[in-house]
């Protein structure tokens, strides 16, 4: 028999989740993982702490080490370099049989959902509780909570084949809860769904994080579950993170390239008519400066009636991409000023009535 207290260490854990709420659960260490034969690092020196409740996305390009990461904090890949500590126990140094009960405490949901095609809803999720050898009384009833859980108790009988994809990934999340895990690792968990199917399987995460106050990490390609999901975000590129923080921090304000490209590929784009006539300065008397006045969560607000006494009444909107994240407006509105031979000054716009401004150009009046 394995030697952790198990499922001991769980009401342990539970109890410090209650006891201290947004207290480190995940600790990355100088994280390193070089795979067999190659020249360079998939993961350098990653150093990353994950809060006690909290959902935690890690994004970037095809080949930054968003899977080598994910899988480094359950070991199914073991690191060349570093530690990672989850709730104070420092997984590289479990034995094999410690590692198996270990795993029990911390849930995974895949992008292809991993069901076994031979065995009905019901029977996938039962499967790892028989494993454990739980008594059947018992799994009865874990399997029954679950299955309401996920909203499935009527399909309970039926064989993945006959499920939809959403369907299929709330017996993949029903599945991973079945041993009350602490920690749910999510691995581009609505890459394969329809946009639809991700919102539900997004709110029932969140559901579940909130009522469970479970701790997510997850890895996506898909900005907008970072957007609607996630609490705190972390851009990888070439293995190494070079950007974190809340999540209406980053969007807000990103401060890598990279980030900025992720979050909004059309970030600095300018109409194809207007970039043809921009000119650096005014060079007639019906030249109107193009002002981008950015969100960045700070407190300012596009105040339209301030505005327009600020900049004339001839004020056009060009472009606005303003949203909400985590309560805070964030985002650009792109608009031309009323006309003036003057250089446009960024000083004459209140703090409270944007973030930053910036003179784009000068566009003349036809
Ligand atoms: P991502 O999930 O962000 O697409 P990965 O973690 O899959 O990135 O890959 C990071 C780097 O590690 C890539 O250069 C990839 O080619 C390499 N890599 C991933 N898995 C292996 C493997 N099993 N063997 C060799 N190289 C690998």
């Amino acid at each position: 028999m394995v030697s952790l207290p198990y499922p001991g260490l769980q009401e342990q854990t539970r109890e410090r989740t209650r006891i201290n709420p947004g207290s480190v659960h995940v600790a990355i260490e100088g994280l390193c993982k070089r795979y067999p034969g190659q020249q360079t690092d998939a993961l350098h020196n990653v150093d990353l702490k994950i809060s006690r409740g909290e959902i935690f996305g890690i994004i970037g390009r095809s080949g930054a080490g968003k899977s080598s990461l994910i899988r480094c904090l359950n070991r199914l890949e073991s690191p060349t370099g570093g530690s990672v500590v989850v709730d104070g126990v420092d997984i590289g140094r479990l034995s094999a049989a410690e590692l198996v009960a270990w795993r029990r405490s911390t849930g995974m949901i895949f992008q292809h959902f991993n069901l076994l095609s031979a065995k009905t809803v019901r029977e996938n999720i039962d499967l790892p509780l028989r494993v454990a050898g739980i008594a059947p009384a018992q799994r009865q009833r874990k399997v029954d909570e679950l299955l309401a859980l996920v909203g499935l108790e009527d399909r309970q009988h039926a064989w993945p084949a006959q499920l939809s994809g959403g369907q299929q990934q709330r017996v993949g999340i029903a599945r991973a809860l079945v041993h009350d895990p602490q920690l749910l690792l999510c691995d581009e968990a609505t890459s394969a769904l329809d946009p639809e199917t991700t919102r539900s399987i997004l709110s029932l995460l969140r559901d579940i994080n909130r009522q469970q106050g479970i701790t997510m990490v997850l890895i996506t390609h898909e900005m907008n579950v970072i957007h609607d999901l996630c609490h705190q975000v972390a851009v990888l590129e070439q293995g190494r993170v070079i950007e974190r923080g809340p999540v209406w921090q980053v969007y807000g304000d990103p401060q890598q390239q990279t980030t900025q490209l992720l979050l909004n590929p059309q970030h600095g784009r300018l109409p194809e008519p207007l970039q043809q006539r921009l000119t650096p300065q005014p060079v007639s008397a019906s030249a109107r400066a193009l002002l981008c006045l950015s969100y960045n969560g700070q407190g300012a607000a596009p105040q339209l009636a301030q505005l327009t006494a600020l900049l004339g009444d001839e004020i056009t909107l060009i472009q606005s991409a303003l949203e909400w994240v985590q309560e805070r407006q964030i985002g650009q509105l792109l608009l031309l000023a009323a006309r003036s031979p003057q250089p446009f000054s960024p000083m004459s716009v209140p703090a409270n009535l944007a973030d930053r401004v910036e003179v784009v150009g000068y566009v003349t009046a036809d």
